[in-house]
């Protein structure tokens, strides 16, 4: 009996369920197609850390004596798309049981139904989509928080007997400080390209070259060594801060304290449970505070989990939804980074360099500005599929669709994350050297986000008033005048028409 064992480019995990068993005479089959590389025009920095990753994990299995079908781009016989490789694979073969893991996205999960293989879970997760199923069943609504607390009672992290460590679920309040202009961030490990990397390069320069971003520096790491390497110095030299510093922006540093693992989270490098387990261990040894410990691992084994539960629970129809009827057209300047507004300059202009821009850039600068202008979802969702490393369908819609752009009229927040540029301004220092003044409402020095703000607000009133958690905005419009009002709409929509 021989078994076709498939490992995807975002399976890249020595412990995957499909690898699990692998015996003399199985067959491990990888596959680089055309069809997934071209989907979305990724960023160049996302193609070659799966190709390079997908080649060193390729070698590795080798090295342990596996047998590696690995279908590369160049061979003239490749196809294209999985399906007709799966196919080939099979010909060749003649596998009596082909095995596989549950993919990440449901686009392709659509297409794996078809190749005649056992579909395992994916063990990678603390949670599966049938145990968030059976958590989000007769449940009003779906909050994160809720979800959270029974993981960590579910994992034992960060718990001492039935309670959470320190008497608290959630240190978020500490978790908000602006960054004073002496605190200097710890540089970041980065990864020289080898030869299997460059050879990649190589030959995304020549395939995709229209593709989102600079190619160049690389510096991911493209093995689980080195992803390794990458944790311990985030548990090390960024951990501590963590917390402090998580919503924190600064011009021209933007890593931050951040981790910077999720590419490799997403694509199997690194486990969920073993950099969770790293940050409890860095705060019980009094490395770290535990408001950092505990902020690093709700990410993970909250909202990573959580939105992962949800995507599965509500797709394909999640995607269809636009509760604020959003239509406009992406503006050029998120290709670009040319525009006047210097945090979405700066945001964007980091994103090509570095295929990388941290939470609250993503969330309250270009998704913001997405949101309060009225972008269309599909297209604003296409673009964060994209521009970033860690993009992958399965985290990135819950996250754009639902927290970002509200398209999902609130299934995952509470109330959209609209903000005006005294936001942008207390948690950053890009309006210092922006045109726009951020104290100024209306007007040609008026920082856009100001009036967009309102303007949102007033555009979706018969939407969101009832919001009890919008309450206050609400309250606040209905004392400004009517000429204001007509005036904030004016100047908002001479500003969209311009775009
Ligand atoms: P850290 O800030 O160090 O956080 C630690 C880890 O927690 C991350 O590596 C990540 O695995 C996890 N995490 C944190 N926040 C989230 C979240 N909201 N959802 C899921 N996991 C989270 N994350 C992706 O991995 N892929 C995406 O395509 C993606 N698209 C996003 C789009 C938008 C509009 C927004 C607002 C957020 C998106 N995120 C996405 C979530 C988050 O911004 C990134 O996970 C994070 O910025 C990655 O950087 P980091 O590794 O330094 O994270
Ligand atoms: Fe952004 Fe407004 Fe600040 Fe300029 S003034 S950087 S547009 S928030």
């Amino acid at each position: 009996m021989t078994t076709l064992r498939i490992v995807l480019g975002d399976q890249l995990t020595r412990g995957l369920s499909s690898l699990r068993g692998c015996a003399a005479g199985d067959t491990v089959l990888m596959m680089e197609v055309a069809e997934e590389a071209a989907y979305v025009k990724h960023h160049k920095q996302k193609l070659v850390l799966v190709l390079s990753a997908m080649r060193h994990f390729a070698e590795e299995l080798r090295r342990e004596g596996l047998a590696v079908d690995y279908v590369r781009f160049d061979d003239p016989a490749n196809t294209g798309s999985f399906t007709s490789e799966v196919r080939r694979a099979i010909a060749r073969h003649a596998p009596t049981r082909i095995v596989a893991t549950e993919p990440g996205e449901w686009r392709v999960m659509e297409m794996m139904k078809g190749w005649g293989a056992e579909i395992l879970d994916d063990g990678r997760f603390f949670a599966s989509p049938a145990s968030f199923a059976a958590w989000a069943g007769g449940r009003r609504q779906l909050r994160m928080e809720w979800f959270y607390r029974d993981m960590r009672r579910a994992s034992g992290l960060l718990m001492e007997g039935e309670e959470p460590a320190g008497g608290q679920w959630n240190f978020d309040h500490d978790n908000r400080k602006a960054l004073p202009g002496d605190v200097v961030p710890p540089p970041r490990r980065r990864f020289a390209p080898d030869a299997i990397t460059r050879e990649v390069m190589a030959m995304v320069e020549a395939r995709f070259s229209d593709h989102f971003g600079d190619l160049e520096p690389f510096g991911w790491a493209v093995t689980r060594e080195d992803a390794l390497e990458a944790l311990d110095h985030f548990i090390t030299a960024c951990l501590p801060r963590f917390g402090d510093y998580q919503d924190a922006m600064k011009q021209g540093s933007g890593f931050l304290w951040h981790s910077v693992i999720s590419p490799y989270l997403n694509i199997g490098l690194l486990t969920a449970r073993e950099v969770c387990a790293r940050a409890e261990e860095a705060w019980r040894s009094g490395h770290a505070p535990l408001n950092a410990a505990e902020g690093f691992i709700r990410q993970v084994l909250g909202w990573r989990e959580y939105v992962r539960g949800l995507y599965w629970l509500k797709m394909p129809a999640y995607a269809e939804t636009n509760a604020l009827g959003a239509r406009r057209k992406l503006p050029e300047f998120y290709w670009t980074g040319e525009t006047e507004m210097n945090c979405l300059a700066q945001v964007i202009g980091e994103t090509r360099r570095h295929a990388y821009a941290h939470h609250i850039q993503r969330l309250m600068v270009t998704g913001n500005f997405a949101l309060l202008a009225g972008l269309d979802p599909r297209e604003v969702e296409e673009w964060y599929l994209l521009v970033y490393a860690d993009a992958f369908e399965w985290v990135e819609l819950p996250n754009t669709h639902g927290m970002a752009l509200f398209a999902d009229g609130g299934v995952m927040a509470s109330k959209p994350y609209a903000a005006s540029g005294a936001y942008i301004d207390r948690m950053s220092d890009y309006c210092a050297s922006c045109r726009f003044r951020p104290d100024v409402k209306l007007g040609a020095k008026a920082c856009p986000f100001n009036y967009l703000y309102w303007d949102f607000l007033i555009r979706n009133e018969t939407k969101l008033k009832a919001n009890p958690r919008m309450a206050m905005p609400y309250r606040t419009l209905t004392k400004m005048d009517g000429a204001r009002k007509a005036e904030v709409t004016r100047q908002a929509e001479a500003f969209l028409n311009a775009l």
